[in-house]
């Protein structure tokens, strides 16, 4: 064949091997050596029957995507597949490891499919903004049936080898070695004269007319502005309407489309970011991690709950401190009501929830910290409290332990200056609601040692967080563009647009909630009170509607009323005449006459600013890449993954456009925030972009 498809007899079965480390994937090479090896295995007289499987450590486990976007070179993957199908042998795909996208497409040309029971298949291309394009939307609806190849399809989720037995996916489960298996199962279905199963030639069935149409509502509200889930369906849809080979250009089309479309690219764009955020640049592989076995969390409030949770569903024993036992009992209550309602919606047994809750040990004592592996604070936003706290974990703790604060706006540096081990200290920044948004935020200090900033990136992945390292200024990478955003949108108000015209434009673009939203969300008290320490410190702080909001007692959805009105219960905002009047007053009181702000507008001054601070970023090296500031953006804070984040975003409008844009608004409204980032200019005369970095 070639070097990476072998052919080989075995007892009669012709093994075609696929060996191209590490995940053999479908590039080029691949697909011609399985074309010459299904060639070779039909012609040869000695095998009754054929075998495709991979070498190492798993099944093809999807196309090579790198070759996306680059001119096609050698057969088809569909074509390929073709000659699978029509050979007049039956074919076993037999399968370990994860057959995924084209993988499994390959194992759907197949006559019958085998796997051992940890293997997994799937067809995750709906995740990269594209769909299985080989064969995989015509082929399994007439193996599956109709609906649950549209779960499949659409959801893009791996699906292991015991529930894709129910299915119908794999027709045997193979204990012990696998080859030997498949070689026995293939002799079987010799011996029993087993029916060829092309399933091209199979009729689909479709009992529900109008399942497609429920089918994208269910979905509607999850992947709103996502195309490619929708082509999903569209191209199951055809499955059911045009014979298969019609299906199969159906297919194609579709598939064509999203190829070329924006959003996949932006999506392949977060694919491999969110790989390259975990590679730090300047930190080898070579760095050494620290063991974390065992955690210590102080303050169980809001976020100390959450991050508990996030070691206990992995297995890591947490010690939980609080300086009252009501707090710590109120912490515990709130982490119980939480897993009992993933309990509630089918997630978690109750065992499962008992064995979590076993693992976090509540405690009052600093004793209980001496053998930790990691601490880390989470008590109030209090410069002071935290040192009082660094000080005494740096008598308590044992040498070696990493000493973490979960502070969103405090210098990491200033903490550790509390210790006398710096090197030990570092940021880990969560998000609300801290057990279920994925992003870390991990702060490096002046100080912070190497080992420490690997130990805390490799810790992020084992608890199933996205880590990204940044470094240490106030609000970090996240915040610190949110506060600008945050100013722009206030500053929009007082000049005539509405809190939900603002809204709207960010929930248009993709965000699930706008600015004001998540004002409310977080509470509205939060902003004021950190306005009325600048301003007792004597810092020149105008004043803001907001202000007059917190002042009236709306502070958002825990009072029910904040910039928005909240029914009974409910999280929805609703637009309020009141606080359009108390806007009105505002403005009156500052001499502004209102004016008409088009959406154009409230989406650049929104934006811009943010992309104009994270050039800042960039220039400081806050954060190293502009993938990390994607990154953040997504994981953090719900930026559109079909948009790629917002410097990928920025790049596909163009750099001098938002330039122009930029400096027209420094001069129109001045401020640090619009004055033109320096990297920003020079990207711009070089003709490149953020992605250059
Ligand atoms: P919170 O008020 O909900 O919880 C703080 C907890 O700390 C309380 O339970 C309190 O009893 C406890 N505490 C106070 N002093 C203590 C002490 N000396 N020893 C032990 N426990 C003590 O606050 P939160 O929202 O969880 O915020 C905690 C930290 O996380 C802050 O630094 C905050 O800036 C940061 N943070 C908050 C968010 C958020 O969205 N809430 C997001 C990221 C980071």
């Amino acid at each position: 064949m070639n070097q990476v498809v072998s052919y080989e007899l075995r007892d009669g079965i012709g093994v075609i091997t696929v060996d191209y480390p590490p995940v053999n994937a479908l590039g080029k090479d691949v697909r011609s050596g399985l074309a010459d090896a299904v060639r070779t295995g039909l012609a040869d007289a000695g095998a009754q029957a054929l075998i495709v499987i991979g070498a190492g450590r798993t099944f093809p486990a999807g196309a090579d995507i790198r070759e996306f976007g680059q001119p096609p070179q050698g057969p088809a993957l569909s074509d390929v597949i073709d000659e699978y199908e029509q050979g007049d042998k039956l074919i076993v795909a037999a399968i370990h490891g994860t057959a995924l996208g084209g993988g499994l497409e390959v194992a759907l040309g197949c006559d019958y499919r085998v796997a051992i029971a940890s293997a997994r298949v799937g067809l995750p291309e709906v995740k990269l903004g594209i769909l299985p394009g080989a064969g995989g939307t015509q082929r399994l609806p007439r193996l599956i049936g109709v609906e649950p190849a549209l779960q499949m399809i659409v959801s893009g989720d791996h699906v292991p080898a015991p529930k894709a037995k129910q299915l119908g996916v794999i027709d045997e489960i193979i204990d012990g070695d696998l080859l030997e298996g498949a070689i026995t199962y293939a002799r079987k279905l010799v011996a029993d004269k087993a029916p060829a199963r092309r399933l091209r030639d199979v009729a689909i069935k479709l009992d529900n007319p109008k399942l497609f149409e429920e089918f994208e509502a269910s979905i509607a509200r999850r992947q709103r502005g996502f195309l490619a889930p929708f082509h999903c369906i569209k191209a199951v849809k055809a499955a059911t309407e045009l014979p298969f080979d019609q299906g199969m250009e159906r297919e194609r089309e579709l598939f064509m489309e999203l190829l070329v479309s924006p959003q996949s690219k932006a999506q392949r764009h977060v694919f491999f970011a969110e790989r390259e955020a975990a590679r730090v640049p300047g930190l080898g592989r070579d760095v050494p991690t620290r063991e974390i076995n065992r955690v210590g969390i102080i303050g169980a409030g809001t976020m100390g709950g959450g991050i508990a949770m996030n070691f206990a569903n992995v297995g890591i024993p947490v010690r939980l401190l609080e300086v009252k036992q009501e707090a710590l009992d109120k912490g515990l209550a709130v982490i119980r009501r939480n897993y009992e309602g993933s309990a509630k919606r089918g997630r978690l047994t109750m065992e499962q929830v008992e064995e979590r809750m076993q693992l976090i040990q509540p405690t009052l004592s600093y004793d209980d910290f001496k053998d930790v592996d990691l601490v880390i604070e989470a008590v109030f936003e209090s410069m002071d409290l935290k040192k009082q706290i660094f000080a005494k974990l740096d008598e308590v703790c044992k040498p070696g332990a990493i000493l973490a604060s979960n502070t969103s706006t405090l210098s990491i540096d200033e903490i550790a200056s509390a210790t006398k081990r710096p090197q030990d200290v570092v940021g880990m920044h969560f998000f609300s609601p801290a057990n279920v948004m994925r992003l870390l935020e991990n702060v490096r200090g002046e100080k912070t040692a190497d080992d420490v900033l690997a130990t805390v990136m490799a810790l992020a992945r084992r608890i199933n967080k996205v880590g990204v390292l940044v470094g240490n200024c106030d609000g970090f990478v996240g915040n610190r563009m949110l506060h600008q955003r945050g100013a722009e949108a206030v500053a929009l108000v007082n000049e005539g647009a509405t809190p939900a015209q603002v809204d709207k434009v960010l929930t248009d673009l993709g965000f699930p909630m706008g600015q004001f939203a998540m004002s409310d969300l977080a509470g509205i008290d939060i902003g004021y009170s950190i306005r009325e320490e600048r301003r007792k410190a004597g810092e020149d702080v105008p004043p803001s509607w907001m202000d007059d909001l917190a002042k009236q007692g709306r502070l958002g959805q825990k009072t029910g009323a904040g910039v928005y009105r909240y029914e009974s219960g409910s999280r929805v905002p609703v637009p309020d005449a009141d606080v359009d009047q108390l806007i009105a007053e505002f403005r009156k009181k500052q001499g502004i006459t209102p004016r008409e702000i088009s959406d154009q507008e409230i989406l650049e001054r929104t934006m811009y600013v943010m992309i104009n601070e994270g050039a800042k970023i960039l220039e400081e090296g806050i954060a190293s890449r502009s993938l990390d500031i994607d990154i953040v953006w997504i994981y953090g804070y719900g930026f559109p993954v079909y948009r790629g984040g917002p410097m990928f975003w920025a790049d596909q409008i163009g750099l001098p456009s938002i330039l122009e844009a930029i400096k027209g608004y420094h001069e129109r409204i001045g401020g640090e925030q619009w004055k033109p980032a320096a990297l920003l200019e020079r990207l711009v005369s070089e003709g490149k972009g953020f992605g250059s970095l």
